[in-house]
């Protein structure tokens, strides 16, 4: 950071008053730049037993699969985010439920939640940043060809669970969040 956002005369980097870190500080107004990590929130959503994968349309990792997920927004939850992103991504309608994984990318000064998610009926597509959008077995999970370590993470956390029996859990949370 150079320059102050609120005023616009160059910025310095000092430990205000009262903190124990240095802050990018404006000389002229005060007014003090805090950086803190981004959160990018995002879901492991199944169809009939199939996983739903996007394939990058872009950077970074073009080409390389990952389930939907992107930064959060201001004004909406990180459930939401992750529902949003689905529909994004993957012109897919997902009901996030319980979360799923917290992963620290502390180099990328990121946060990545992940929550569960049961798509609302079998449609998808490829959204402007997906290059292809797919529903996979399992066995079929491309994992050589996966974006980001947190998106491994989360969907063999994901697959389990499944295999440990405990998604029934999470049909049983959907049916009571939406009743017949
Ligand atoms: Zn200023």
């Amino acid at each position: 950071m150079k320059f102050c956002s609120q005023c616009g005369s160059h910025v310095e980097l000092k430990i205000p008053a009262g903190d124990n870190r240095e802050r990018y500080v404006c000389p002229s107004c005060g007014f003090i730049h805090y950086q803190n990590p981004l959160i990018v929130t995002g879901c492991v959503a199944e169809w009939e037993g199939k996983i739903l994968l996007c394939r990058r349309a872009i950077e970074p990792r073009k080409g390389f699969w990952t389930v939907p997920a992107g930064f959060m927004e201001n004004g909406e939850t990180a459930s939401a985010g992750a529902a949003r992103e689905t529909w994004e991504e993957a012109l897919a309608t997902v009901t996030t439920t319980t979360p799923l994984a917290i992963v620290d990318v502390v180099h990328a000064k990121q946060v990545h939640i992940f929550y569960r998610g049961v798509m609302d009926n079998g449609d998808f597509g490829a959204g402007a940043e997906s290059l292809e959008t797919q529903l996979m077995d399992e066995a079929d999970i491309p994992w050589s060809e996966i974006a980001f370590p947190s998106v491994d993470y989360a969907l063999r956390r994901y697959l389990e669970d499944r295999a440990a029996g405990v998604e029934n859990m999470y049909e049983t949370e959907i049916k009571w969040r939406r009743p017949k």
